[in-house]
C-alpha cells in the first residue's frame, strides 16, 4: 500500500510542507502549476498518496487514474487551453521521469502545442 513518503517532493507537496500554486484539489488528486512551464498552460496532476509512476499502478489503481484524467480537461479549459491539450505522463528512465511521484503533464494555451516528440537522431 503506498502512502506518503517524507523524502518524495510530490508526496511533500501534497502534504502541504512545499508550497504550490494549487490549480485543484480534492480528496485524491492535486493539480498544480509546473515550476518551470513549457507552454503558456502547464500544469501537473498528481495522486495524493504516493505512486512512483504509471509502471507502478495496480488495477486498483484504475478510478484514481481515470479521476486524473477526467479532470484534465475542464481543469485545462479553465486555466486558458480550451480548444484542446496535451497529457504527457514520463514514465522510468526511458520515459525521462524526473520526479518518481506519478504526475500527469498538462500542457496548452492559445496556440498548438507542437510534435509530439523530436525525431530522433
Ligand atoms: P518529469 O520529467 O515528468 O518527472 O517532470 C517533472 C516536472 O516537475 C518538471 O516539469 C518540473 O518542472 C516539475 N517540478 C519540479 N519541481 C517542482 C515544484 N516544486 N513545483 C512544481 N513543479 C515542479
Ligand atoms: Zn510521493
Amino acid at each position: 500500500m503506498s502512502t506518503h513518503q517524507p523524502d518524495c517532493l510530490f508526496c511533500r507537496i501534497a502534504a502541504g510542507d512545499i508550497s504550490c500554486k494549487k490549480v485543484y484539489e480534492d480528496d485524491e488528486i492535486l493539480a498544480f502549476h509546473d515550476i518551470n512551464p513549457q507552454r503558456p498552460v502547464h500544469f501537473l496532476l498528481i495522486p495524493k498518496r504516493h505512486v512512483s509512476s504509471l509502471a507502478d499502478v495496480k488495477d486498483s489503481d484504475a478510478p484514481l487514474l481515470g479521476k486524473m484524467l477526467v479532470r484534465a480537461h475542464q481543469l485545462a479549459s479553465d486555466q486558458g487551453s480550451p480548444d484542446g491539450f496535451r497529457v504527457i505522463i514520463n514514465t522510468g528512465r526511458v520515459g525521462h521521469q524526473e520526479v518518481p511521484h506519478l504526475h500527469v503533464h498538462v500542457l496548452g494555451g492559445e496556440q498548438p502545442v507542437g510534435a509530439m516528440v523530436s525525431p530522433r537522431q
